[in-house]
């Protein structure tokens, strides 16, 4: 029972410690006051030394006065870390897609920087319970300054953020009082003060563009709206705020290795929110991760009541408690929270510029913005000065009970199993170590009671050598869990108080996706172990500090017997390194051949979708690409000195077809969504592979003869931005004549009306009952007057579900006939008629066929055996559309395998 009783001890401890300067009148004989209660840019009572640099004297604005751009952060952070070079480390610990360093510096006092490493290593020891002795932690608790880390506009468009965290490293360097000197004696403050150059620059380049002399408050200026896809993402339009598990982007890898090297006490992400918002900070809203402790919201709540002292002083405005939910593990204080640091986020709202006018008739300025952000930031820090030593103990506790309480779960022991895929089982244990989650390898075979997290069936199952063991008893054991589960549960309370709002058609509490196991999403098996299990194993390291995202290189890839084929080589149709392997062979100009069919060679079964390379229509550099390839892709390749097969589809027969390289043709720009990024760099950085990306408003004037493949990302295309009747014509002529034409998610859905008539399907819709139709007429209308044609239901909020495959298709290469399946949205199509086309992937009729996360039981309903993926003959050519995108956030890489086949195998078929 050591939560109750730890509880107890903090409140008692914590009741007496939380009464630091900020806060006034009751303990004014012993704390130190604030001399006056006007909050300026930097406070007023700040005693600068003259040899640190301001902003102005290094970039010519002052603070506040302009939105600084990530080359004049960058110019500024440098010389703050010249100018301090004894209480000051600076590092570059990355750098973005397009170039720009990302840089944190450290700043405490000259003591602590000489030994900086020291305290690194230190800080790592008290936050692995299983390390050091009792006296030595001891003194470390007593001694070892708290690590507090601020980072800053993760959104590039959320702009005060950034030239707050600079104004704040001013503060901690230039301040000469004792009360700044004394904090950076017991603190190492870290600012990273720009977590998305690339999202900075697209802003800060858009809105100087934008601004006359003197600055409009009007929110619609072209100085605030920003064009398409504007700053908040980063180069391929990826949330990095979605993605510090996943780190399918650089700069969320690069950011959290660093996090991991130093584990800080407290993690903050400043954020911006609306206009018409005022600011919040931590505690979170329901629904919170349930692996997430009671200290650590006690942590919250006490942080949070210090803040909002400070807030009270100064007269700030805010909100805590009633926003901003903690449930959803890749954003950037989820994630710092699970893995054992307290990670709170700070939103401020935004003014998208210099000055914008809110609702309220009040102007909204950029220095008010920098300002709430900076004092947010000392409120802080002087909050962890205050609670040093009990922060530092309950971070050790807090990774230490990860393991009690997953002990007392009854789930200790989790193992991946290579089943099939070993690759694949590899990658998925190197993004596991990327987020510090410790991997061993089983070194003697072992049964187990586990429950399969794919079947979600339960039972004894053998665990053979090789598979990879994950204990939950260890300091990131909670992350783990919650990774590694078939389900997050979010709470009966929230649950029910959703369904009640969506039956009084109320607008729901879900902020984001209710899924993302990462078994399901990589469809590797893996079990949960039941009570305890003796296991012999050794660490395994696979690299983690490489990319996990790229195909390659995995060891395990060679031709098999080693010799030069006189006939072809072959890949089997379900390797995960396909992709990959066909898009390098296709880059290289080599001829690629598919089988349609699955077939028996040499004794070798190849299931349909194989690969077959012909010696006599390459050159005779094919042996050497091939043998390179079976290493860079970690592939086997098949070789065969005869096309004369066992059983089945014949080398060169009808049923083996020529791969038509495809040339991509990828839209962008309005009506498309953010997503389209995630597939461009599917292309650009998975595959490799050249796509040519046009905007809308091009498309007219291309000549589409140049494509064989065109993508229709998702987006909005009830508006006049969607092509038109004429396009319409156009895109029918070129799928007649030979086209693939990809349809994703709202493109689907706007090609399925009989007005556009790409796709003979339809949305399903919600019909209202007779009776109440009537009654609710005038509300429908002021809906465009879809109500019509019946409403759409609320967006299913990213959840996993069980599908089934169509077997006799190129779709579904790669794939056995169930599927556990991602959606998100809203997109729910009538299946196509038998003689319109085939439905490729549908979810499944069964009744309960959630598997994960959460769903409307009347969604449930609606999608019971609809389609994910159908394909529509036209002449020559195909249609092929996507209920959902399979590309989002590179989330799901087994699902992606889908919209391969339809771009790879779509021409030559
Ligand atoms: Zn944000």
């Amino acid at each position: 029972m050591r939560y109750p009783k730890l509880i107890i001890e903090l409140a008692v401890v914590l009741s007496c410690l939380l009464s630091g300067y900020f806060l006034p009148a009751q303990d004014a004989e012993t704390a130190p006051v604030r001399k006056s209660s006007e909050a300026t840019l930097p406070l007023a009572e700040l005693e600068p030394d003259r040899k640190i640099p301001t902003l102005k004297q290094v970039v010519g604005h002052a603070w506040g006065e302009e939105v600084s751009s990530h080359g004049e952060v960058e110019r500024y952070i440098k010389d703050l870390a010249r100018a301090a070079p004894f209480r000051s480390s600076l590092k570059k610990y990355g750098t973005s897609y397009e170039g720009r360093p990302l840089y944190y510096l450290a700043i405490s006092s000259a003591a602590n920087i000489e030994r900086l490493e020291e305290i690194r290593e230190n800080n790592i020891l008290l936050s692995d319970p299983r390390r050091g002795t009792e006296a030595e932690v001891d003194k470390l608790f007593k001694e070892h300054p708290a690590i507090v880390w601020l980072s800053y506009s993760v959104h590039g468009d959320e702009s005060s953020g950034t030239d707050a965290g600079l104004l704040t490293a001013y503060h901690l360097l230039a301040d000469l009082r004792k009360e700044t000197r004394g904090l950076l004696e017991k603190l190492v403050v870290i600012i990273d003060p720009l977590q998305n150059p690339d999202g900075r620059d697209r802003f800060v380049n858009f809105h100087r563009e934008n601004r006359g002399v003197a600055p409009s408050p009007e929110p619609l200026a072209s100085e605030h709206a920003q064009r398409w896809p504007g700053g908040r993402f980063n180069h391929y339009l990826f949330d990095l705020n979605r993605d510090w598990y996943l780190q399918s982007q650089v700069e969320a890898g690069r950011k959290a290795l660093a996090f991991s090297r130093w584990q800080p006490q407290v993690f903050v992400d400043a954020h911006e929110m609306g206009r018409n918002s005022t600011y919040f900070f931590s505690p979170a809203t329901d629904p919170i991760n349930r692996w997430i402790l009671p200290v650590q919201k006690d942590w919250f709540e006490r942080i949070g009541k210090y803040q909002a002292g400070v807030f009270d002083f100064y007269g700030f405005s805010y909100s805590t408690r009633e926003m901003f939910d903690l449930f959803y593990p890749g954003y950037g204080d989820s994630w710092p929270t699970l893995q054992g640091s307290l990670g709170i986020l700070w939103e401020q709202a935004g003014v998208r510029g210099l000055v914008v006018a809110r609702d309220d008739e009040r102007l909204l300025r950029y220095s008010s913005a920098v300002r709430n952000h900076y004092v947010s930031g000392i409120a802080t820090l002087e909050a962890v000065f205050e609670n040093r030593e009990a922060l530092l103990r309950d971070h050790r506790r807090v990774r230490e009970d990860a393991a009690s309480l997953i002990r007392k779960s009854g789930q200790r022991d989790y193992f991946i199993l290579e089943s099939g895929s070993p690759q694949r089982a590899a990658r998925l244990v190197r993004l596991l170590q990327r987020n510090s989650i410790e991997v061993h390898r089983v070194r003697e075979p072992l049964f187990v009671q586990a429950r399969r997290m794919l079947e979600g069936t339960a039972g004894e199952v053998a665990v053979p050598i090789g598979s990879y063991h994950v204990s939950l008893e260890q300091p990131a054991g909670r992350l783990a869990r919650t990774l590694l589960d078939r389900h997050t549960d979010m709470g009966k309370d929230f649950i029910e108080r959703q369904l009640t709002r969506h039956l009084n058609r109320l607008d729901d509490e879900i902020y984001d996706v209710t899924a993302w196991s990462l078994p399901l999403a990589w469809g590797t098996e893996c079990l949960a172990a039941e009570g305890e299990v003796k296991v012999v194993s050794d660490p395994v390291k696979l690299g983690a500090e490489q990319d996990a995202y790229r195909f390659n290189p995995v060891e395990g890839g060679e031709v098999r017997g080693g010799g030069l084929a006189k006939v072809a080589y072959l890949v089997r149709g379900d390797a995960d390194e396909l992709p990959g392997v066909l898009s390098d062979l296709l880059n290289a100009g080599v001829r690629v051949h598919v089988s349609d069919e699955p077939l028996v060679l040499g004794g070798v079964p190849f299931p349909r979708g194989s690969l077959v390379i012909r010696i006599n229509e390459n050159d005779s550099t094919v042996h050497a690409r091939v043998r390179l390839l079976s290493k860079t892709e970690g592939v086997v390749f098949y070789p065969t000195d005869t096309a004369l097969v066992d059983k089945g589809a014949q080398l060169g027969g009808p049923n083996v077809r020529w791969v038509k390289p495809p040339k991509v043709l990828l839209l962008m720009d309005r009506p498309a969504s953010y997503s389209v990024g995630h597939t461009w760099f599917y292309f650009d950085r998975l595959l490799r592979y050249p796509v040519t990306r046009v905007t809308f408003s091009n498309l007219d004037g291309l000549n589409l003869s140049s494509f064989n493949v065109l993508i229709l990302p998702h987006g909005k295309y009830d508006s006049p931005l969607a092509p038109g009747e004429k396009m319409v014509r156009k895109l029918k002529e070129w799928v007649r004549s030979g086209g693939t034409l990809l349809l994703m998610k709202g493109a689907a859905a706007w090609a399925c009306g009989e007005k556009i008539g790409l796709l003979g399907s339809r949305q399903v819709r919600i019909r209202e009952p007779e009776e109440s139709a009537a009654g609710q007429k005038d509300a429908r209308k002021k809906d465009g007057g879809k109500g019509a044609e019946g409403r759409l239901q609320p967006p299913v909020p990213g959840a996993f579900f069980e599908a089934t495959t169509f077997q006799h298709h190129w779709g579904t290469f790669g794939f056995g006939p169930r599927l556990r399946l991602f959606f998100n949205g809203r997109t729910m199509l009538e299946p196509l008629k038998n003689d319109v086309g085939r439905n490729l992937v549908n979810f499944s009729r069964e009744e309960d066929y959630l598997i994960s996360g959460f769903c409307w039981p009347d969604s449930m309903d609606m999608l019971r055996g609809k389609p994910y993926m159908a394909s529509q003959e036209m002449g020559s050519g195909h249609v092929i559309a996507f209920a959902d995108d399979p590309n989002f956030r590179a989330m799901c890489r087994f699902q992606q395998r889908l919209f391969f086949n339809a771009v790879f195998f779509g021409p030559g078929h």
